[in-house]
């Protein structure tokens, strides 16, 4: 539950002003964009201005694409000093890319999100570890407005509770995560659209891809490890880009050997992008978060600008401290 001072703290906030600006973190996923833009279609329907924006590198997901995407706008168009910011799904600032900036000189900050790492910034925090997206908080927020809940906001805070919860896979999906997906079903949201968009279709070169990344893929027994890299030349050849390969952590932790997977995505500017999943027995956002990044217990990411083959050896080295 969200506690019920800080809603309506948030709530007061949102209510005194007539344009509000809207930021997710970096790389959207389900949660952070459907979140954001579940918000951001309620702000407007009650006649708020509304901008909404996400860092560098500005490209929305092919996979997230049927959501009604019209209040995005880029990064650079974004109000430098907001009046009122919102920030959704974002642990720390740093998560905003370029847009922490903003976040800073914004007048007010409201941040709404998830992560047992949040680091409490802005002037109104709300954060609860226990929802199993940062779209179930939303979804308070707009109860708490009494703004209404129209079949396209549905569609996108479905979109953040199904992809945060691995579609009702995780152990943190409670009976509310379900009740409320019923209500956002009976509200207009449509399932088969979130599974058809979301898990049911990628570019054929996503098979390519995939293949090259899952062929490399290295199993340490001993330590309970499968892990394998994905580089920007792998995407370029199969004609496919970053957005598109979001779900392969999925493929690669069905290693049973394996209670963690890690995959390494090697940019073009060579720094590394982790995704790290466990089975249970494995604090991977700790081990994350001492590494730079963050993230939650089963699920967790970093950034490192070391080459790809020592930031997995490390990663190797490290992993039976989280256990
Ligand atoms: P994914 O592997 O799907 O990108 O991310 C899994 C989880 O880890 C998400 O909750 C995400 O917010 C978090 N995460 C991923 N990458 C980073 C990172 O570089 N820094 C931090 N702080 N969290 C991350
Ligand atoms: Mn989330």
């Amino acid at each position: 539950m969200s506690d019920g001072a800080t809603l309506n703290a948030a709530s007061e906030l949102i209510r005194r002003t007539g344009s509000v600006a809207l930021a997710c973190h970096v790389g959207p996923d389900g949660d952070a964009l459907g979140s954001m833009l579940a918000f951001g279609l309620a702000a407007r329907d009650a006649d708020k201005q509304v901008t909404a924006s996400f860092g560098s590198p500005y490209s929305v997901p092919r996979n997230l694409r049927f959501l009604p995407t019209e209040l995005l706008v880029p990064p650079e168009e974004f109000p430098a000093a907001p009046g009122l910011m919102v920030v959704f799904d974002a642990g720390s600032a740093e998560r905003l890319a370029e847009l922490g900036s903003n976040a800073a000189k914004a007048e007010k900050l409201i941040v709404i999100d998830h992560h047992a790492t949040n680091e409490g910034f802005g002037d109104v925090s709300l954060v609860d570890p226990s929802a199993a997206a940062t779209g179930e908080l939303v979804h308070d927020l707009l109860v708490e407005l009494g703004w209404k809940v129209t079949p396209d906001i549905a569609q996108c805070l479905l979109t953040a509770i199904v992809t945060d919860t691995g579609r009702f896979q995780y152990a943190s999906t409670s009976p509310r995560t379900l009740r409320l997906a019923a209500d956002l079903v009976a509200a207009g949201a449509s399932p088969s659209q979130v599974g058809r968009h979301v898990y049911g279709e990628a570019p054929f070169g996503y098979l390519k891809a995939a293949g090259a990344a899952l062929d490399r893929a290295h199993l340490d027994r001993e330590r309970g490890v499968v892990s394998t890299t994905i580089t920007h030349t792998d995407l370029t050849d199969a004609g496919i880009d970053w957005g598109d390969i979001d779900n392969l952590i999925d493929t690669v932790r069905l290693a049973e050997e394996a209670d963690v997977a890690v995959l390494a995505k090697v940019h073009e500017d060579g720094s590394v992008k982790v995704s790290l999943r466990s089975r249970g027995d494995t604090d991977v956002g700790s081990l994350a978060a001492d590494m730079g990044g963050g993230g939650h217990r089963l699920a967790a990411g970093l950034t490192s600008e070391e080459p790809p083959e020592k930031v997995l050896a490390e990663i190797h080295r490290r992993i039976e401290d989280y256990r």
